[in-house]
């Protein structure tokens, strides 16, 4: 999305929209199950009030969940004054509730949320206007762009790197954490990654450094490897002591020499106490496209591809917030050396407002609206491009 109003894009909507959010106002989830608890859980993140779970289950009400008392959606109706509804039932039980919803004439957006649209897209804003906190899904540090494997079609373009490419230095690294830190409240993941971040010298010290100062402001903190490097038992100390999670990435199905690797690796990270993940198998990727796609598209065009991708992935480099990782290092990897202003820069981030619109720009507002990589990718379509996983050149 291109800003029209930096800064000021969820104005409107907070003054239409969500007027109910003044003093005292509280959530009521509805669904006191599984997904009600997880929710709960979630929200323990943020400075909302729970005020208490809603259930059909008559044997449910007038109990409690979670600590919290379970009403009917009758009883709610009678006491809604300053309150929302989340709704966090399986999809199967959705339709009977937002059914009744409809006969009480409540609003999706106003009146009530789906669970995953209040996470992503209301609970943030909502911190930025009421709290002025900022939280944010996901972001990541590229601390290498070389690998120890060469897939054909990496998404970051790895396969093209020299051995001898230069990572960032661990101060660009250290510089990258204040930067952003220094202007989000919370983080839901954050992650290290490369190339092969394992065979990044620094990767100990850029852990310490971010676990030391930061630690506190990130959920889940990552290290995504390909899994063909041991890491050091200095590196799993620091691993441990600020709960970093192992994500391997699994490529045992194309490359089965893996497997070994994997289950020596998993040894000893339980050996080490160091928490991991090991993905699931799977023998097929998307291709992006970035070799030969060339759309010559215009700006409207573009804007459409980048808000229809929606990626997640945003890198943050030095001062320099970039929102898809993918673009940034496939530019500079495969040779394309486009879009190198196609970043928001945090140390120019300034007066009063910039809280808000740092928020726009991680809802996918910039000033072109688009990337120029975007010319050069499949973007949302690359789903309907599968290729094989991780075959290697
Ligand atoms: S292991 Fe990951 S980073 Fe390395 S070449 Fe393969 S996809 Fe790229
Ligand atoms: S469409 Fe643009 S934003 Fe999406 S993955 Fe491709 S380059 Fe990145």
């Amino acid at each position: 999305m291109k800003w029209k109003n930096k800064g000021h894009e969820f104005d409107e909507l907070m003054e239409r929209k969500l007027r109910i959010y003044s003093e005292g106002w509280g959530i009521y989830l509805f669904g006191a199950g599984i997904f009600g608890k997880q929710a709960y859980e979630q929200l323990a993140e943020f400075p909302f009030k729970i005020k208490g779970f809603i259930d059909n289950d008559i044997s449910k009400q007038g109990t409690e969940y979670c600590g919290l008392p379970i009403i009917s959606l009758n009883q709610y109706w009678q006491e809604r004054e300053c309150s929302i509804i989340v709704v966090t039932v399986a999809k199967k039980n959705a339709a009977g509730i937002l059914y009744e919803f409809g006969k009480r004439q409540f609003e999706c957006g106003r009146d009530y949320f789906i669970w995953q649209d209040f996470l992503d897209r209301v609970a943030p804003v909502l911190l930025v206007y009421q709290y002025n906190k900022l939280h944010v899904p996901l972001a990541q540090i590229c601390v290498t762009e070389r690998c120890s494997l060469k897939c054909k079609k990496c998404a970051h373009g790895c396969y093209a790197t020299a051995s001898s490419h230069e990572d960032l230095s661990i101060s660009e690294v250290m510089h990258s954490a204040d930067s952003f830190f220094t202007r989000i409240d919370y983080i839901k993941v954050f992650v290290l990654i490369g190339g092969e971040p394992l065979l990044y010298k620094e990767l100990e010290q850029a852990v310490a450094y971010i676990g030391e100062h930061y630690r506190k402001q990130i959920g889940l903190f990552e290290i995504t490897t390909n899994g063909t490097i041991m890491p050091s038992d200095e590196l799993l100390h620091v691993c441990k002591k600020y709960n970093v999670l192992i994500l391997i990435s699994n490529y045992g199905g194309t490359i089965p020499r893996l497997k070994e690797k994997y289950e020596m690796l998993i040894s000893k990270l339980e050996e080490q106490g160091v928490s991991y993940y090991l993905g699931s198998e799977s023998d097929t990727w998307m291709d992006y496209g970035f070799e030969y796609v060339d759309r010559k598209a215009e700006e409207e065009q573009l804007i459409g591809v980048f808000d229809a991708c929606a990626t997640p992935c945003k890198e943050v480099r030095g001062s320099r917030l970039y929102s898809c990782v993918m673009a940034r290092s496939v530019s500079e990897n495969l040779g394309y050396n486009v879009g190198e202003n196609d970043y928001l820069d945090l140390d120019r981030l300034e007066g009063s407002n910039w809280k808000k619109e740092l928020l726009e720009f991680t809802f996918g507002y910039s000033e072109k609206g688009y990337l120029d990589m975007c010319n050069h990718c499949h973007g949302a379509d690359a789903k309907n491009h599968p290729i094989p996983a991780a075959e290697q050149l």
